[in-house]
């Protein structure tokens, strides 16, 4: 599917200001059913990247390398922050803090957890996190 018709599947609708936000972004349980889809079909993880450091996920990246048939180094730098479909434009944003809305810090929430849209999966995810989906971009 084209960037350009992810990019605008899946909005809310609704006509509110929030219109051209998609609806992940918006609702919660659709975010955290999309976000199960990517940790089931997908290996989306690690759970804590945090860990990567001293070397507490070792058996995640060691798993993930063998589906890739690659090295835990190399697989260890396709992240979300540098994959095509990972959306953290300002316009983005604002769709994240408005659902974030008063039920915690949106900037704290969103520069925290680095996080950004997935255009593929449909649903906020983490700059450091990893999914099978991931595309490379330049
Ligand atoms: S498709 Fe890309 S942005 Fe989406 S979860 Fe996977 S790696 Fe992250």
């Amino acid at each position: 599917m084209a960037y350009d018709r992810l990019l605008y599947k899946n909005m809310s609708g609704s006509g509110g200001p929030e219109d051209s936000c998609p609806r992940a972004t918006m609702n919660i349980d659709l975010n955290i059913d999309n976000r199960q889809r990517a940790l089931d079909e997908f290996m989306y993880g690690p759970a804590n990247p945090a860990q990567d450091d001293v070397g507490g996920n070792a058996e995640f990246w060691q798993s993930y390398a063998d589906k890739f048939n690659d090295s835990v180094e190399n697989v260890m730098t396709m992240r979300c922050e540098n994959c095509t479909f990972f959306d953290r434009s300002p316009e983005m944003l604002e769709c994240i803090a408005m659902g974030i809305g008063d039920e915690g810090d949106p900037d704290q929430s969103i520069e925290g957890g680095e996080l950004g849209y997935c255009q593929a999966l449909d649903f906020k995810c983490a700059s450091q996190r990893v999914c099978f989906a991931w595309a490379g971009r330049r």
